[in-house]
């Protein structure tokens, strides 16, 4: 069995929780110590059984609260070296773990895979988690899905997949154009359609639920984003995740991989 949940997620803060029956990983701590604990407590998660925390890019909305929360559950810090070198010095944890893409990290029984992706950080990764033929995927903050991301979310049984913006209300909205240019390039953000079409064209016939993520505050709108999505409602689970509280927590068991 895994349990999935959107601690926190949207372009103020990022927090993702995958989890068996012992041991549990966080992907970004995008959020303060205080604001996770709580989150957990609300979905009764229990904080001590996470193992490590695995930073996908040192951008402070994946980044603010590891160095505090880190101490306080005791746990190493997964992030490639120049992600390190790249944070905000106050921020940085002690209990610091160097990964290399492409490296595999055992926690428990889980198998954390991390690959390089498209964004306008040092030395972007995402992450997909296998344990006993299950595999979650967390991707967000893709300026286009490469080769990596596609083999990587093709697997997937479950996904946080980034769907940031509404192509429409990114070109006519509040932004200066540079930023429009910025989140709309190769190395930005997934757009609802983008997103929409790496699930339409990869993912595999077993993939159980989609959780749309980091949703733009300005650029997006859940309504409009959940609409994109409807021709995949017979295909799977299409769910919402939120700046300001959890998600639901989704189980993935074994037996329904298996059929
Ligand atoms: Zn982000
Ligand atoms: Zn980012």
């Amino acid at each position: 069995m895994v349990e999935i949940c959107a601690l926190a997620s949207g372009s103020n803060g990022n927090c993702y929780y995958i989890g068996n029956q012992k041991d549990a990983i966080l992907v970004d701590a995008g959020i303060s110590r205080r604001q996770i604990l709580e989150r957990m407590n609300r979905v009764r998660l229990d904080p001590f059984k996470v193992r490590a925390i695995f930073i996908s890019h040192e951008h402070r909305d994946h980044f603010r609260g590891v160095r505090v929360l880190s101490k306080h559950l005791n746990i190493p810090v997964y992030m490639t070296a120049p992600t390190y070198e790249n944070s905000w010095t106050p921020d940085r944890p002690s209990q610091y773990r160097r990964f290399v893409p492409g490296d595999i990290v055992d926690v428990g029984e889980m198998k954390v895979h991390t690959f390089s992706k498209q964004h306008d950080a040092a030395d972007p990764c995402s992450f997909r988690i296998e344990q006993g033929g299950i595999n979650v995927g967390v991707m967000t903050d893709i300026g286009k899905p490469c080769d990596n991301v596609i083999r990587h979310f093709s697997e997937c049984h479950a996904v946080f997949l980034e769907s940031n913006y509404d192509e429409d209300m990114l070109w006519s909205g509040p932004y200066p154009w540079h930023l429009k240019n910025r989140v709309a390039s190769e190395h930005g953000h997934l757009s609802n359609h983008q997103a929409f079409e790496l699930l339409e064209n990869h993912r595999t016939d077993s993939l159980e639920v989609v959780y749309l993520s980091h949703l733009s505050a300005e650029n997006n709108r859940p309504d409009i984003a959940l609409e994109a999505f409807k021709d995949l409602s017979a295909a799977c689970s299409v769910r919402l995740t939120n700046r300001y509280a959890p998600s639901e927590i989704y189980q993935i068991k074994n037996e329904m991989v298996a059929r």
